[in-house]
């Protein structure tokens, strides 16, 4: 009786505890995923969905006249109207709704007499996220609105700047403007070096090239990283990192040489070329989320980048060291994959972060691995080459020099990590 009761106390026990186990095992991912898609509706697919196009025009409002313009590469306003007196609304809105809060805007602004204005900012489906930065030239530098003339609020949505306008005008933008055309132009400068060469991978849905390079001076394309960009339109700290961690790569000294002379680095620097000409907040022209395609490959650009890595990864002696996704978030942080989970090369993502703390030891280096489970391209390299990975965000406001030397730092520690992997598995002297 005894015994039997206490099997009777056991089983409901045990089931209780394995249940429990189960639950915080699938809350905890909930929870890491919902960490990095917080916005994702319920049931979302990457199907080509509608967009609401922006329409390319010049506005004039007030007296004397006012003239907003989003006619070029990157620009994005939706509406402007004169408000009373000395203050205009300029309206922002997405491409689509729900969407991740990024409120991209981009455009010129003019007036026929000089004078000072406030332009208040309202944004739709979502908050006002990015303080804004001005060129006065178009060969300038940015700078960043100084904070004496710029105010969040009163609500979420809203902010104000003053401006002092003149006919020549001034950009403003929610970051550097960084656009197609001045993508193209860095692509095509590194090609301009004998060991970084440069092609098409395939077409978005506008029918604009998505751009990939090869960096290497191996003779073969066995040892692989591979670098994405700009999935993501409004992401510019990501892309400056992204562009001095390629061009860390590029350089004449020894740790490079070596590096390229085993290694190639296969880059896609512009995955949704569509979205950053059209100023989305975060969708290509299909209306998706890019980084959400990399289990059904909806849309041409991910189906392009991956039909190419299949490729490569025919040969049976390729393999992948690692995998690097640039994106910005509210702060610095590199999203790798749960360290529990095998992958080729061992302790890959510790020996390469270790290499940026000793090179940077006043940084504060944020390591937040997750699961393998959202469909992300980091994921799909997981999981399809057990290839490890990470998603390197950027913060929306770290400090341009910072940001770079960060870049350079990993790039660096990337390259040593490589060579050591290298020489461990098949030897030679560096
Ligand atoms: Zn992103």
């Amino acid at each position: 009786m005894i015994a039997s009761q206490n099997t009777f106390i056991k089983i409901p026990t045990i089931i209780l505890f394995t249940l429990t186990v189960i639950l915080f095992v699938f809350a905890s991912c909930a929870q890491l995923d919902e960490s990095i898609i917080p916005y994702d509706p319920p049931g979302a697919t990457t199907e080509t969905r509608e967009t609401i196009p922006q329409h390319k025009r010049i506005i004039g409002a007030g007296s004397p006249k006012v003239f907003i313009h989003n006619n070029f590469d990157g620009a994005r306003f939706n509406d402007f109207y004169h408000i009373a007196g000395d203050t205009f609304a300029v309206v922002i809105a997405p491409e689509n709704a729900p969407i991740n809060n990024s409120a991209w805007y981009a455009f010129h602004i003019t007036t026929e007499e000089a004078r000072q204005i406030t332009l208040r900012f309202k944004t739709e489906n979502g908050r006002h996220r990015y303080h804004p930065k001005l060129r006065f030239h178009p060969e300038g530098e940015w700078v960043k609105a100084d904070s004496s003339a710029y105010r969040p609020g009163p609500s979420q949505n809203t902010a104000e700047l003053d401006l002092f306008l003149d006919e020549a005008g001034i950009t403003v933008s929610a970051q550097e403007l960084i656009n197609v055309a001045e993508m193209t132009e860095w692509i095509s400068y590194w090609d301009s070096y004998s060991y970084l060469q440069t092609g098409t991978v395939g077409y978005s849905h506008e029918g604009r090239p998505v751009p990939y390079f090869y960096l290497s001076e191996s003779p073969d394309n066995e040892h692989l990283i591979f670098i994405f960009g700009r999935q993501h339109p409004p992401e510019v700290p990501g892309t400056l990192a992204m562009k001095a961690f390629i061009e860390r790569m590029l350089e004449d000294d020894h740790l490079a040489r070596n590096f390229r002379s085993v290694a190639t680095v296969i880059g896609f620097p512009l995955m949704n070329p569509d979205g950053v000409y059209h100023g989305h907040w975060r969708h290509n022209a299909g209306g998706v989320d890019l980084n959400r395609d990399w289990r059904d490959f909806h849309q041409p650009e991910t189906r392009a980048v991956r039909d190419h890595i299949l490729d490569v990864m025919e040969n049976p002696d390729a393999r992948i060291y690692y995998g690097l996704d640039f994106h910005s978030t509210s702060y610095d942080v590199f999203f790798s994959v749960d360290r529990s989970l095998p992958s080729w090369p061992e302790n890959f993502a510790d020996n390469w972060l270790d290499g940026i703390r000793l090179r940077l030891p006043d940084y504060e280096l944020r390591d937040d691995p997750f699961g393998v489970a959202p469909p992300i391209v980091k994921n799909w390299l997981y999981n399809t080459f057990q290839a490890g990975g990470v998603t390197y965000e950027v913060g929306d406001t770290t400090d341009r020099d910072l940001l770079k030397a960060v870049a350079r730092a990993a790039a660096a520690s990337l390259m040593e990590e490589v060579l050591e992997v290298y020489k461990n598995e098949f030897g030679g002297e560096f």
